[in-house]
């Protein structure tokens, strides 16, 4: 179950499913001043200054009790790439220079916050965990149309799997993204995913209406993704919420066109 919290201000989501520290941002609580950006904006390259962001960075990095300048979040790329990180790139992203680019991340390391960002893609945190139900490592991945393609919510399952968590003792939470009933799509869409991911997910998870056009659901996809190699669907939750469909707390790209502040999504073991 998802549960929207009030941290003086700062209003985040998080999932029950999860016992480590995470959070999923909304645009509530933040300094953003810009029409486009106006509250929480996570983002750098969006229109506010640097100095707004991560003011932001800290105000929400506060209500989550993480150090800011700890959060591993660099540009993501609509792969499927996933990679572990260590305390050596603490601040990769806000604070120094990125590095590398990837879609998700994972670690074992404690204290380390990894975040993925969003404005309409599928945020996903994960939790791998032992058979005394301690967390072992924490996974972070951004879904984006490609990357749910691409599969990439595999490759963190597969990444979790390497580090002898068993496919049934992980953790996940679905946030929240642009939902079948904004998120239009085109004909291409529907043959990438099926060439893609095969012609169950296109039959499943794309939906035509009667005028013709096209809607496409990623959380669907994505939880089936998880499902389909094993986690135990009672171990998966997904977010409501339609980031397109609420303005008041989230920003769109769909719905913004273009213009609009990013979520910052966070996990730490
Ligand atoms: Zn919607």
């Amino acid at each position: 179950m998802f549960e929207l919290i009030n941290k003086n201000g700062v209003f985040l989501l998080k999932s029950t499913v999860l016992k480590s520290n995470h959070a999923f941002s909304t645009r509530i609580g933040g300094i953003s001043e810009l029409e486009h950006t106006k509250g929480l904006n996570l983002a750098l390259g969006r229109g506010d200054d640097s100095a707004t962001v991560l003011h932001n960075l800290e105000i929400f990095s506060s209500a989550l009790g993480i150090n800011p300048t700890d959060v591993i979040s660099v540009p993501q790329i609509h792969s499927n790439i996933v990679k572990a990180v260590t305390q050596e790139d603490a601040g990769r992203g806000y604070y120094y220079s990125n590095g590398f680019s990837c879609d998700g991340y994972i670690t074992v390391e404690k204290d380390l916050p990894i975040g993925v960002k969003t404005a309409d893609c599928v945020p996903i945190l994960l939790e791998g965990r032992n058979e005394n139900d301690e967390v072992v490592a924490v996974s972070a991945i951004h879904a984006g149309w490609r990357g749910t393609a691409d599969r990439i919510a595999e490759e963190a399952i597969k990444k979790l799997c390497d580090l002898e968590v068993k496919v049934q003792n992980i953790y996940v939470a679905i946030g929240p993204c642009i939902d079948e009933c904004c998120y239009e799509v085109g004909i291409d869409f529907a043959e990438q995913i099926e060439i893609k991911l095969g012609q169950n997910y296109k039959n499943k998870y794309i939906k035509s209406k009667e005028n013709g056009s096209i809607y496409a659901d990623l959380k669907g996809m994505n939880f089936e993704i998880l499902t389909s190699i094993g986690v135990p669907f009672q171990n998966i939750d997904v977010c409501s919420y339609c980031t397109c469909c609420n303005e008041n707390l989230f920003y769109s790209h769909r719905r913004q066109k273009g213009m609009r502040g990013t979520h910052l999504n966070v996990i730490v073991k």
